[in-house]
C-alpha cells in the first residue's frame, strides 16, 4: 500500500483548494485526490454562458488538469477514481475498482447534485439538469440539432434564472416555473414582482407557486430542472459522519467532521450564518473554495477557521444584475428579529453620464439598528455595492456606522450620495 497521507474525495473546488493548501503548507504530505468523474477543476459557475454561446469551448471552463497539479504541485489527481467506501476503523478508501488506498486525514469534497426527486419524469431525453460540463453538452446538443421553440425551467434560483437567459439567446420562448411564490429563495414579493416584469420583456414568462410533480413526454419541447441542490453525503454517512440540521455534514470552525482526521468542506458540508449565527446550506463556488482551504490548512497540520457567510450572490437575470446578501424583511421576521427595511430608487451614476436605474434595499433590526440584510438591482455597479452591505454585516455594522462610510465618487462611476448612503439615511430615520 501507498505511505498514507492526505485523500481528498472530489476534485472540483473545495478539494483541489484543500489539496493545494495542504501541499503549500507541508512540501512532503503524500496527497492524493480522488474524482469520479473524468475531469477535475471545472467552473460548473460558467456553464450557462456555454449553453447561451458567450463561451465558446467547453474546454474553456476547465482552470487545471490532472498534469498540471503532478508536475506543478506534486498532487496525485486521479480522475474516474469513484470512493465507495470509507473504512475509519482501518484509515481507507475503498475505490469502485477494489483498490484500497490508506490515508492519515481524509477530506470530503464530493459536492452536491441536481435534486430531481421531486418530479417524475426527469430521465426523458427532452429533461436537463445543469451541473456537469456533459449536462451542458448534451443540452446544447439538443438545442442544436433538435431546434426546440418551447421551453419549461422548473426553478428560479440563480441556476433556473440563468439558463432562462441562456436559453432565450437561442429564440427559446421560456416559461419558468417555481414551487413557491418566490424566487431566489428570497421570501420577497418585491423582488419577485420586478424579476416578473422584466422576464417578460425578454420572453420569459414566470410562473409562481406552480410546482410540477411530473414531465410527461411531449409535455413541451425542451424542460431544464433547477430545483436545487442536494449534497452528495451517502458516502460520508455510511463511514459514521454527522449531518447538521440542513442534512449536509455539520462541521466545526476548523471544518472537521465527528470522526477524528476527517474534514469535509464545499458544497457537500454546513457552514455558520453570521447574521443569524445558525448553520446553514448555502452552496456556492465561494463558499467551496474557502471552506477547502481551511480545511487543506488543518489537514496539513495548522489551526484555521473558518467565520462563515453571510449569504451574499449575485446573478445576472437578461441583463439586470441581482445581488442579494443577508435576510429580506420576512426572512428576518422568521429569524425573530424585528426588521425595518428602505427601499431606495436612484440613479448609478450622475445623471449627466447616462446613470441608469437602480435600486437598493437594506435591512436592519430595530432593537439594536444593525444592519441584517440588502439587495442590489441594477445594469453596473451592482457587485459593488452588495459588497459593500456584504462586508457591513460581516463586521456587524449598524446603520449610524454605514452612513457614514467614506464611499467612492465621480460622475461615471457613481452619485455624490451613492444610492447606500441614501438608503442609510433614510433608514436611520424609521430607527429613531
Ligand atoms: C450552473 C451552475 C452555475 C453556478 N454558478 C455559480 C456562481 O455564479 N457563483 C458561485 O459562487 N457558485 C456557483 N455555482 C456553484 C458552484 O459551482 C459550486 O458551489 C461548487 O462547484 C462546489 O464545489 P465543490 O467542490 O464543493 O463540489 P462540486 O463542484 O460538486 O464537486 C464535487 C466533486 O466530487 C466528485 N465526487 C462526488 N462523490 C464522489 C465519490 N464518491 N468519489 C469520487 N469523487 C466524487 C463529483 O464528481 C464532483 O466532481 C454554480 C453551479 C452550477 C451548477
Amino acid at each position: 500500500l501507498p505511505v498514507p497521507g492526505l485523500v481528498v474525495i472530489g476534485g472540483v473546488a473545495a478539494g483541489l483548494s484543500c489539496a493545494t493548501r495542504a501541499r503549500r503548507i507541508d512540501p512532503a504530505l503524500p496527497i492524493t485526490v480522488l474524482e469520479k468523474g473524468p475531469v477535475v477543476s471545472y467552473g460548473a459557475c460558467g456553464l450557462p454562458y456555454f449553453v447561451e454561446g458567450q463561451v465558446r469551448r467547453l474546454d474553456d471552463l476547465i482552470v487545471y488538469t490532472p498534469a498540471y497539479f503532478a508536475t506543478e504541485r506534486n498532487i496525485d489527481v486521479r480522475t474516474s477514481a469513484e470512493v465507495v467506501e470509507i473504512r475509519h476503523s482501518s484509515r481507507q478508501v475503498v475505490l469502485a475498482s477494489g483498490e484500497r488506498l490508506p490515508y492519515e486525514k481524509l477530506a470530503i469534497a464530493t459536492g452536491a447534485r441536481p435534486d430531481l426527486s421531486a418530479i417524475e419524469g426527469s430521465q426523458l431525453p427532452n429533461v436537463f439538469a445543469l451541473q456537469t460540463l456533459d449536462d451542458a453538452a448534451r443540452l446544447l446538443q439538443f438545442i442544436k440539432v433538435s431546434g426546440p421553440r418551447r421551453a419549461v425551467v422548473i426553478g428560479a434560483g440563480y441556476i433556473g434564472l440563468e439558463a432562462a437567459e441562456a436559453l432565450r439567446t437561442h429564440g427559446i420562448a421560456v416559461e419558468l416555473r417555481t414551487a413557491t411564490g418566490d424566487v431566489l429563495g428570497r421570501r420577497d414579493s418585491r423582488l419577485t414582482a420586478i424579476l416578473e416584469k422584466h422576464l417578460a420583456t425578454f420572453g420569459v414568462q414566470l410562473r409562481c407557486s406552480m410546482p410540477v410533480r411530473e414531465i410527461v413526454e411531449n409535455c413541451g419541447e425542451l424542460v431544464v430542472i433547477a430545483t436545487g441542490v442536494k449534497p452528495n453525503v451517502e458516502l460520508a454517512v455510511s463511514a459514521g459522519v454527522t449531518l447538521g440540521r440542513t442534512g449536509a455534514i455539520a462541521v466545526t470552525d476548523r471544518m472537521e467532521t465527528n470522526l477524528p482526521s476527517v474534514y469535509a468542506a464545499g458544497d457537500c458540508s454546513e457552514t455558520r450564518h453570521l447574521v443569524t449565527r445558525r448553520d446553514v446550506y448555502i452552496p456556492l463556488g465561494t463558499t467551496a473554495n474557502k471552506t477547502g482551504r481551511i480545511a487543506g490548512a488543518n489537514a496539513a497540520g495548522r489551526r484555521e477557521s473558518f467565520p462563515g457567510v453571510v449569504g451574499t450572490s449575485i446573478v445576472r437575470v437578461c441583463g439586470l444584475g441581482v445581488a442579494l446578501t443577508g435576510l429580506s424583511e420576512s426572512q428576518a421576521k422568521l429569524e425573530h428579529f424585528n426588521p425595518v427595511r428602505v427601499t431606495v430608487d436612484a440613479k448609478d451614476k450622475a445623471g449627466y453620464f447616462r446613470g441608469r436605474p437602480t435600486s437598493v434595499e437594506l435591512v436592519a433590526d430595530k432593537g439594536s439598528g444593525v444592519l441584517i440584510g440588502g439587495m442590489v438591482i441594477g445594469e453596473e455597479g451592482v457587485a459593488g455595492r452588495i459588497n459593500v452591505i456584504a462586508t457591513a454585516l460581516t463586521n456587524r455594522m449598524t446603520v449610524e456606522e454605514f452612513q457614514e462610510l467614506d464611499l467612492a465618487y465621480a460622475p461615471p462611476y457613481a452619485t455624490v450620495w451613492d444610492p447606500l448612503l441614501i438608503a442609510a439615511q433614510q433608514l436611520s430615520k424609521l430607527l429613531h
